[in-house]
């Protein structure tokens, strides 16, 4: 015997109407999506449910896999059976035995197909007194057993789980339209895209590159950052900015404490063309309120004044700590950390004005005319497309 499916629970309390039927559809696809490198499993949908049938394909690695879908409450591993006492009790007991380190149990029966002679509360008897005759070293817990035999006989099977995995929460990517993520090669901004995600957001990002004061390895840095970010959604595009002559012509031409301000105001102006042109309707950064100079209130509001578009900025509110955790989490720290310089670890001008006016800031800008360098800036765009190394393994594999 072996587990043969994956039980997905969703949230669905806030869903209501035509956004509950887009949220299931998107996580069937998502789901389909990130199991494409186990060719045989199935995703199916039942009422408020959904399952994956392994069909062969190892329980534990398509656990990990599901696990990085965003709209899952929880996942377990699952034995089909027919609505038949004896299959269930042999199931149950087989569930029982593989679990490790656990020596009280309980059985919860859920009896959904009436049809089915014995009700709940009698098959836990049934299957209890079972299971405690047929192991040795078993007890029955029923406030906190290690663990809990879950028995759901549905009205087409009988599925039996023994664990429940917490899944990410949130929406499935793709059901809350696109944002462009500013991604640095810092630790901030990819825990920014993350979280936007979460929110059911898919994302394309955008990053200033700056050679040759920026090598290849920093570029190759937030490559795989964005390639990180792909485990949890879909391709992502990522749009690299030749950096390098806006930058010296903002640090030769403008006063040296305002150039970082006047660097990111740019840098939004780029990103916004970018957005008009594929589309996406919001930007996102990874700036956190008062972490650095560039991020207190005056700043954000001299940075935002030359965009209209919505800015989402997931880590507003968020301590350097609680980053750094998801980071580790979502397996990104250990990038971010690598020790290539950034274009705006270079260009960092000793004190910068930590309250950047609007006035003082749009004086400074008319003074010189960034139009033209912008547009070549656009115009040099190299766009990388990400897809999770796995599908790029497997398109080249179609090619032979
Ligand atoms: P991070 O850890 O994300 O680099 P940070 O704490 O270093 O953030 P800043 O350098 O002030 O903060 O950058 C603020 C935000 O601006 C970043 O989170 C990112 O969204 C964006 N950003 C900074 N540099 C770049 C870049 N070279 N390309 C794209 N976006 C950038
Ligand atoms: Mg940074």
């Amino acid at each position: 015997m072996q587990y043969d499916h994956i039980l997905i629970r969703y949230g669905e309390m806030a869903l209501k109407g035509k956004n509950r039927k887009s949220f299931i559809v998107q996580l069937q696809n998502n789901l389909r999506q990130q199991l494409k490198d186990f060719p045989e499993t199935k995703v199916k949908r039942t009422q408020g449910r959904m399952f994956v049938l392994l069909n062969g394909h190892d329980a534990e690695a398509v656990m990990e896999k599901c696990k990085n879908v965003f709209g899952l409450q929880s996942l377990s591993m699952a034995i089909k059976v027919q609505n038949d006492e004896t299959e269930i009790k042999d199931a149950a007991l087989w569930a029982l035995e593989n679990t490790t380190d656990a020596k009280t149990f309980k059985v919860s029966v859920k009896r959904i197909d009436k049809k089915f002679p014995i009700r709940s509360q009698d098959m836990n008897q049934v299957l209890g007194k079972h299971l405690l005759s047929n192991t040795t070293g078993f007890t029955v817990d029923v406030h906190q057993p290690d663990i809990e035999l879950k028995i759901e006989i549905r009205t087409e099977a009988t599925y039996i789980t023994s664990s429940v995995v917490p899944g990410l929460g949130g929406l499935p990517v793709g059901t809350s339209g696109k944002t462009l993520l500013m991604l640095s090669g810092g630790i901030d901004s990819p825990v920014a895209g993350f979280l936007a995600m979460k929110r059911g957001v898919e994302i394309e990002a955008i990053h200033f590159h700056s050679p040759p004061f920026t090598s290849e390895r920093a570029k190759q840095k937030v490559l795989d950052l964005a390639e990180k970010l792909t485990s949890y959604g879909n391709k992502v595009n990522v749009h690299i900015v030749p950096f390098t002559k806006v930058q010296q012509h903002i640090f030769r031409e403008m006063p040296e404490n305002y150039a970082m301000t006047i660097m990111r105001r740019i840098m939004m102006r780029i990103s916004e063309q970018v957005c008009r042109k594929e589309s996406i309707l919001s930007i996102t950064t990874g700036e956190s309120l008062g972490q650095v100079a560039s991020q207190t209130m005056e700043s954000m509001n001299t940075i935002n004044e030359v965009t209209n578009y919505p800015i989402l900025r997931p880590l507003v509110a968020m301590d350097k700590d609680d980053i750094v955790q998801i980071s580790r989490r979502i397996d990104t720290y250990d990038i971010s950390i690598r020790p290539y310089e950034d274009c705006c670890t270079i260009f960092v001008p000793k004190s910068p004005k930590t309250r950047p006016g609007r006035e003082k800031v749009n004086q400074f800008e008319s003074q010189t005319d960034f139009t033209k360098l912008i547009e070549e800036a656009v115009n040099g765009i190299e766009v990388v497309t990400l897809t999770g190394k796995a599908d790029a393994e497997k398109e080249f594999d179609d090619l032979l």
